[in-house]
């Protein structure tokens, strides 16, 4: 993992004014208001990777928000962070949530403030990376912060590609068995973690195994059908996910700063490495440098 920025060359993100301690109440200059870095983008754009680098560098700590990581269990299919990839960097909010129940952009609000606040409390820069702009949205609308939003962009035939060959990974990694193991026939794919994309898309071939009459070619038919489809709706949400980037840009005014991470996925090994610092996140740590200590 790249870690561009030197640890020791940053104050601690919570240095506070000292001046005015002395001054009666009503004359103190107004702290500033309290500052959180967030990580936007589509899925599989890169967000924790670029979180990680930032966190490392500017002893920070990471709140998820994707709406689909926060609940427990699937970890591969919803490709929750391994605690490899975390690097030490503590993470809030992933698979903390009933599986079986919904978890609201309300519920995120409150649990990520809470957490905000005892990040900031600790010293510490919260960094909120995830790509569910609903619960993004929900709570920059409910907050007194100071936030800086960052976007990792992949041009999005490049990501097509991307998010399907990492399907068939999440496959070779155990996903089929991840999802059979909480299969139901009477399951309710509207409801907590079995709105997951990668879980409704093999009911019809986890009905099938259960049923005698099924022969072993239309299985693996529908094994190839569910693998397809689980790939075109990754697709699809890469798509409205970018959309609503878009619309939160130009519609509602957000500052967001685009970081293109294209480059990254058209190379290999260690001159993917280098775009990545380059494109990436180099220029995010100006841009966060900038919005700290401005
Ligand atoms: P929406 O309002 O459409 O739910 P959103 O911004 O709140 O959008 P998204 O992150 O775009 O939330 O998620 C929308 C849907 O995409 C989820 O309900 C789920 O089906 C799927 N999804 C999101 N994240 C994951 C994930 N990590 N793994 C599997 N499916 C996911």
């Amino acid at each position: 993992m790249t870690m561009i920025i030197s640890q020791h060359a940053q104050p601690s993100v919570l240095q506070r004014p000292t001046g005015g301690r002395d001054l009666p109440v009503s004359i103190r200059p107004r702290p500033p208001k309290e500052k959180v870095v967030v990580v936007m983008g589509a899925t599989g754009t890169g967000k924790s990777r670029l979180a990680i680098d930032l966190a490392t560098g500017y002893s920070a700590e990471i709140i998820n928000s994707d709406k689909i990581q926060v609940y427990e269990g699937l970890d591969i299919t919803t490709n929750k962070i391994t605690e490899d990839e975390c690097a030490g960097v503590p993470h809030h909010l992933l698979g903390i949530a009933d599986p079986e129940t919904d978890f609201t952009a309300g519920n995120f609000v409150t649990k990520a403030s809470l957490t905000m606040k005892s990040i900031v409390g600790r010293g510490k820069l919260p960094i909120i990376a995830g790509g569910s702009n609903s619960f993004i949205e929900a709570l920059i609308n409910d907050q007194k912060y100071e936030f800086c939003f960052l976007w990792v962009d992949v041009a999005m035939p490049v990501l097509h590609r991307f998010v399907s060959d990492r399907v068939d990974r999440m496959v070779a990694a155990g996903m089929v068995e991840e999802v059979r193991k909480m299969y139901n026939p009477n399951s309710d794919y509207s409801i907590g973690i079995r709105r997951a994309i990668g879980v409704p898309e093999f009911d019809a071939y986890f009905r099938a195994e259960y049923s005698s009459s099924c022969d072993n070619k239309t299985r693996a038919k529908l094994l190839e059908q569910a693998i397809n489809e689980t790939k075109m709706n990754t697709s699809t949400l890469a798509c409205r996910q970018l959309k609503k980037i878009h619309r939160l840009r130009n519609e509602k005014g957000w500052k967001i700063h685009r970081l293109d991470a294209t480059a990254v996925f058209e190379n290999r090994g260690r001159e993917a490495d280098e775009s990545w610092a380059e494109m990436v996140a180099g220029p995010g740590s100006v841009i966060v440098n900038r919005f700290l200590f401005n």
